[in-house]
């Protein structure tokens, strides 16, 4: 059996007209051979009547700090009722299309609500289903617990669900379907230039996606990448062909020059918070230690870690920045708080051990007179802290800098 799992966003269930596009995808899959597994997404973006955020909002209208397991029981609606919808449109169009759950359709988690993890897949349903011709039409972002309870796998999960069944079922190829043409060298909502990537490499998509890119999320590249099944990421909406995540050999007998670029794309994180913590010789030796120890009791994730003698600087969600200080004042520690920040990265397979790499990337950004709060880099990215109302300005100049508008 020759499995295809095919995962459509929201923007591509939206409307019957839309979902006549989808169907031609599932149509076309099955005439090249293949057994198509179907996941959705919530019908549309924030504002449509069953869209995730709106179901969010009603929750909440109830009680702001509703609990995280009621919140997943109504998120799971999207998804199922996105689900029953389009099985209904390929009942029409005289498939055997069969809705299933996340939990139903093998996908079994934690009981972490709102971001559970899969702990395991089991493919059996949908492998009978499938050898008696059916068409599974699975809802996305969801699972279910060992004690049956709906989860939900964190926002922009269905990717997520893709790849895990892509996995269980050994699938040939996993195709992730929504509104753009592919992975684009930056988000086109802020480079109006950027370029489709004809091929990209597992662990370069995992990075622009982990530092910001939602176009796929991170964790259903790192379970393909688990099995090396490849990914492509297409347009409902055109017949492009979308972007092949694969690994770098694999990628680079596609005929892209993978290899030989630099940089692959410029992403960028926003809601960020800078913390600076000062240090004195009076404080002790573990006064960094307590400083870290304080964020992690507190369930406080840091990121851009710098310790100086005399000081610690480190960024954290904003969304965590009033816990943050309530703690570090409890420590009568001396410190301030930078708001509105956010991280901005190049990310290249190819940088690696390229002299001037980083030379131009503060050229692009000094040139614009973009104040640098703090850098970090690894071998295959680098990223910076500036303001937030310079996010647009860096993304733009570090695109264009590196070459990714030519
Ligand atoms: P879906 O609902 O289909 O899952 P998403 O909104 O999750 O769609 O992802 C697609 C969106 O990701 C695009 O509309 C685009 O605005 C955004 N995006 C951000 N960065 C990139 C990028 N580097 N390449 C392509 N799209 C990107
Ligand atoms: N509907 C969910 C969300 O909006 C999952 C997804 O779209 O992948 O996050
Ligand atoms: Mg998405």
């Amino acid at each position: 059996m020759r499995i295809i799992v095919q995962k459509f966003g929201g923007t591509s269930v939206v409307s019957p007209e839309v979902r006549e596009l989808v169907l031609r995808k599932i149509e076309k899959a099955r005439d090249q051979g293949f057994n198509p597994v179907v996941v959705v997404s919530a019908m549309g973006r924030q504002g449509a009547p069953y869209a995730t955020d709106t179901l969010i909002d009603i929750a909440r209208s109830a009680y702001k700090n509703i609990a995280d397991r009621e919140l997943d029981q109504i998120m799971c609606c999207g998804e199922i009722i996105s689900a029953v919808i389009m099985a209904g449109t390929l009942q029409a169009a005289g498939m055997d299309a069969v809705m299933l759950t996340g939990g139903i359709a093998g996908i079994i988690t934690d009981e972490h609500f709102t971001d559970a993890r899969i702990l395991k897949c089991d493919p059996t349903k949908i492998i009978n289903l499938l050898k008696q011709g059916k068409v599974p039409v699975v809802c996305g972002f969801q699972g279910m617990t060992g004690e049956n309870e709906f989860t939900t796998l964190g926002r922009g999960g269905s990717d997520t669900s893709a790849s895990a069944l892509g996995a269980a079922l050994n699938a040939d190829i996993i195709e992730i379907y929504t509104d753009v043409d592919g992975i684009m060298t930056a988000d086109p909502r802020i480079v109006e230039n950027a370029k489709i990537l004809d091929c990209i490499s597992y662990g370069e998509v995992c990075q622009l996606a982990h530092q910001g890119a939602k176009v796929i999320h991170p964790r259903a590249v790192e379970i393909a990448m688990q099995k090396n099944i490849p990914l492509v990421v297409k347009s409902t909406f055109s017949d492009a062909p979308g972007t092949l995540i694969t690994n770098i050999a694999k990628a680079d007998t596609a005929g892209s020059a993978v290899i030989d670029r630099v940089a692959t794309g410029v992403t960028y994180l926003t809601n960020i918070v800078q913390v600076k913590v000062h240090l004195d010789d009076t404080m002790g030796t573990d006064a960094s230690f307590k400083v870290f120890k304080t964020m992690a009791d507190n369930g406080i994730s840091v990121d851009l870690i710098n310790i100086h003698p005399g000081e610690i600087m480190f960024t954290i969600n904003a969304d965590h920045a009033e816990k943050a200080s309530i703690k570090l004042k409890r420590l009568n520690y001396e410190f301030e708080v930078v708001e509105h920040c956010a991280k901005v990265s190049v990310v290249g397979g190819g940088m690696r051990e390229v002299p001037g790499v980083m030379a131009s990337f503060i050229e692009a950004l000094s040139r614009n007179k973009i104040a640098i709060l703090q850098t970090v880099d690894s071998h295959t990215s680098i990223s910076v802290l500036v303001l937030q109302s310079d996010v647009g300005a860096a993304v733009k100049s570090l695109h264009e800098k590196f070459g990714l508008s030519n």
